[in-house]
């Protein structure tokens, strides 16, 4: 049973952990509703109400089918809630395949969803700057929602673009020009669409990032397609094409947005290659209420005065009682809920052994492990520790649930590179195979 949370809405599971604490999961008890909070302690995290003020500042005024939605934020007890549009899809890295990828039509399907919105952004003079396959989540139709807006900033205003200077992102995915600055945003952040691409189609990341210190890039630079090493084998000429237009190391040569959409290879259609819910109109009739004008928006950000702000059209019906509660209890945390109600994942699996066998099977397993280190708690989860190859830190979750009388062992990323993460699950689940139910996750 979860825990009363605002009268009428019940706090559900943790479904992930952000660089300022958790992200829970709220469910109203009368219509199922389901919303995102971000919980932000501000007496653990000092430097964490400025950056929040920033990023929901931009993130409030934006609305678009492939944008996560904000539908506000209020404070209380030193901590600050923001509430969001809740994706029970999981993470887009969750569905790329170490070494692999995914299937062509999918990651096309994915890949126009993503300049579907990040087009939007742009239009609005919002530069996300930190793209790449962590923050990009899926909802209950597989659409793509741009999430976290922590190192967003607006590049155009009334009019006026500017360059940006500050080094930000993640290297693999950044552009050339970031690391020099300073740069222009939009070619920027398609550029790192362009990598989201190349990783959706093979399951690996080009180079650990694009300068001179990485061979790989340099290879690129010189040779294009043919000249590198990677992951280009496996593609066709069409797609070919288009990154090596994307993937233009001077972002004055780079395609720009609209011509990247209007590339054959965007358009190329196969019979079940659909677009469930992905157009404007269709997500604007599931509303319950109008689409805000821009002015409309504008302005309530101006008048902006009170913390327990709502600035939400698209919000759940009662999503007002979680805005403007008075009392929030949040001295206990729900036990894990309800299968249904966990998020799609495709890094878990179920065994056909007890609790204590498992945690054996798992740690021996992880000593196994080069710079691997963990920490079991007491309520059936270990988290672990350890450095990916780019030398990057990699922590995830491993959580034990007991589900029809069988064991769940749920595996989540909490930090580090997705791709990385997945590699050591699928390390994982090969070497506990004889243990594992086969065909039962999912
Ligand atoms: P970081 O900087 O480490 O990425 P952050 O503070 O920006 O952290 P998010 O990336 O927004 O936090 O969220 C952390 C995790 O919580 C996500 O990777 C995702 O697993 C989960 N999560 C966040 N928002 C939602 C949502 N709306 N629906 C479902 N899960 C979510
Ligand atoms: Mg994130």
């Amino acid at each position: 049973m979860a825990a009363d949370f605002v009268e009428g809405w019940l706090l559900g599971q943790t479904l992930g952990e952000g660089a300022f604490g958790e992200v829970k999961l709220v469910i109203n008890n009368a219509t199922g509703e389901a919303v995102a909070m971000k919980m932000i302690d501000l007496r653990k995290y000092t430097d964490a109400a400025l950056s929040v003020k920033k990023e929901t500042a931009i993130q409030r005024s934006l609305r678009h089918p492939n944008v996560l939605q904000y539908y506000g934020k209020r404070s209380h007890a030193n901590f600050e809630y923001i509430f969001l549009e809740y994706c029970s899809g999981g993470e887009l890295f969750d569905r790329i395949e170490p070494d692999l990828g995914m299937a062509v039509k999918d990651a096309r399907r994915y890949f126009r969803q993503l300049l579907s919105g990040v087009e939007y952004l742009h239009s609005r003079g919002v530069a996300h700057r930190d793209i790449k396959p962590e923050n990009l989540l899926l909802d209950q139709y597989d659409n793509i929602k741009i999430s976290d807006f922590g190192m967003a900033t607006m590049f155009r205003f009334k009019g006026v673009e500017r360059l940006l200077d500050r080094r930000c992102g993640t290297l693999p995915y950044v552009a050339p020009e970031v690391l020099k600055e300073p740069y222009r945003a939009s070619p920027a952040d398609l550029w790192s669409c362009g990598i989201v691409l190349v990783t959706m189609l093979s399951g690996v990341l080009p180079w650990d990032q694009p300068s001179s210190k990485c061979k790989n890039y340099e290879d690129w630079c010189i040779g294009g397609v043919l000249g590198s090493n990677g992951p280009w084998k496996t593609m066709t000429a069409g797609v070919l094409g288009l990154l090596t237009g994307i993937l233009a190391d001077d972002p004055q040569n780079r395609s720009a947005l609209e011509r990247v959409q209007s590339h054959p290879w965007m358009s190329t259609q196969s019979s079940d290659d659909i677009d469930y819910g992905s157009n404007l109109e269709e997500f604007s009739i599931s509303l319950s209420q109008p689409l805000p004008s821009g002015d409309h928006t504008a302005s309530l950000i101006a008048h902006e005065t009170d913390d327990r702000e709502m600035t939400c059209f698209s919000q759940p019906i009662a999503c007002d009682d979680l805005l403007l509660a008075s009392q929030m209890n949040l001295t206990q945390s729900a036990s894990q809920g309800v299968f249904q109600k966990l998020v799609k994942r495709m890094t878990r699996f179920f065994v056909g052994c007890e609790y204590a066998q498992a945690t054996e099977r798992l740690t021996a397993v992880l000593r196994s492990m080069i710079q691997c280190q963990w920490k079991i708690s007491q309520t059936r989860g270990i988290t672990v520790t350890t450095t990916d190859n780019r030398k990057m830190q990699l922590i995830y979750k491993v959580n034990f649930i007991d589900m029809d009388g069988k064991l769940l062992v749920d595996f989540r990323l909490s930090k580090g590179c997705g791709l990385e993460f997945k590699r050591r699950f699928v390390q994982i689940k090969k070497s506990l195979a004889d243990v594992i139910i086969q065909g039962s996750c999912n």
